[in-house]
């Protein structure tokens, strides 16, 4: 008799996700209908906890829990440790993430590995780490996100939000942008490497990516539209994480470049913006229509060449050879191609990066 054992596949999805203005009003009634009523810890930076945290702590505390509040300043591997620390002595039931991409990562990070839920409570949407399950913690053997947890809630308070600079939210759109050549790449290793590949995974990230191109005349607007529109792309890329069970849905060719761009040149641009402009060399080598991203791009101003990222042309070039080697076993366009120097040269000139 055959066996066939077909493995378990495990999705790890937000349970409650609030969108619009005063959301962060609802932290209270949210985490006692999750059941947490006795204790939280909260995770912020010295300005988002002015921004956001002292709310959350003042309304949690009035609803009867005891709350305690750790500053990060980072997301390195020190950082997740005192964390970690915190949550030992303390106990608390819940950790929020309350930040951009850094405290949310180490709130996301600390809490997974402490197995206990963290609530998610963005004050920027400058990239898809509000929603995913995944982590970026600098210091670790890698250079990439890894799983950790998905956000047990999240909540996205669009006033608090709008109050960021809009360049925040242009990343963020890029970051959803980026997901056009992500799915390519993805394809691409089912076809050449029989990689698993979760079609309505896929799907999901791909109808994000074109939602946003869509409205991207919204975007322009700078108002609270348009940012629910990105906010939901952003959601609805990191349940699309979820359900892979890996960042392949919003993870290609592009996000290899901004990690090598971001090695070449520490701190350059923000993540979505060195995306954005991998996902237009990217789009190129595979064959997309990469002028139609690099325009919706300019119209939102976003950066588009490596002038505007803040680095030199032998950056960009370094970044591209480097890109290929950061990650193995994710195939992607640059793993196929196999491309010399003078070919990078030629895709970053061509496609008007440098
Ligand atoms: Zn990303």
């Amino acid at each position: 008799m055959v066996h066939v054992h077909l493995k378990h596949h495990r999705m790890q999805l937000p349970r409650e996700v609030i969108v619009g203005n005063g959301a962060l009003e609802r932290v209270g009634e949210i985490s006692r209908r999750l059941g947490f009523t006795q204790s939280a810890l909260v995770i912020a930076g010295s300005k988002t906890n002015n921004i956001a945290g002292k709310k959350v702590r003042k309304i949690l505390e009035e609803e009867g829990l005891t709350v305690d509040t750790f500053l990060v300043e980072a997301a390195t591997v020190k950082d997740v440790q005192n964390v970690e620390e915190k949550i030992r002595t303390l106990k608390p039931e819940i950790v929020f993430g309350v930040g951009g991409g850094t405290k949310i990562d180490v709130a996301k990070c600390s809490s997974a590995r402490s197995e206990i839920p963290f609530i998610s409570v963005p004050t920027t949407a400058s990239h898809d780490g509000i929603s995913s399950p995944l982590s970026s913690i600098k210091g670790s053997e890698k250079p990439y996100s890894v799983m950790s947890q998905a956000p047990l809630a999240i909540i996205a308070d669009t006033n608090i939000i709008l109050r960021a600079p809009w360049r925040f939210a242009i990343s963020g759109y890029e970051d959803v942008i980026a997901k056009f050549t992500a799915i390519k790449d993805w394809q691409l290793a089912r076809e050449e490497k029989d990689e698993y590949y979760g079609g309505y995974a896929a799907s999901l990230a791909m109808m994000s990516a074109k939602h946003v191109m869509l409205n991207v005349n919204l975007m322009q607007k700078k108002n609270e539209e348009g940012l629910r529109v990105l906010i939901e792309a952003l959601i609805s890329c990191g349940v699309s994480m979820s359900i892979a069970g890996s960042s392949r849905p919003c993870s290609g060719s592009e996000h290899l470049f901004s990690h090598a761009l971001e090695i070449v040149k520490p701190n350059c641009a923000l993540h979505g913006e060195r995306c954005g402009v991998g996902t237009i060399m990217m789009a190129y080598l595979h064959g997309a229509n990469w002028k139609r991203i690099r325009d919706a791009l300019q119209k939102l101003g976003a950066p588009t060449k490596a002038k505007e990222l803040g680095v030199g042309k032998d950056d960009i070039i370094k970044a591209l050879e480097l890109a290929a080697t950061i990650r193995p076993e994710r195939f992607t366009i640059l793993n196929k191609l196999s491309l010399n120097r003078e070919a990078y040269e030629h895709l970053a000139k061509v496609t008007g990066v440098i």
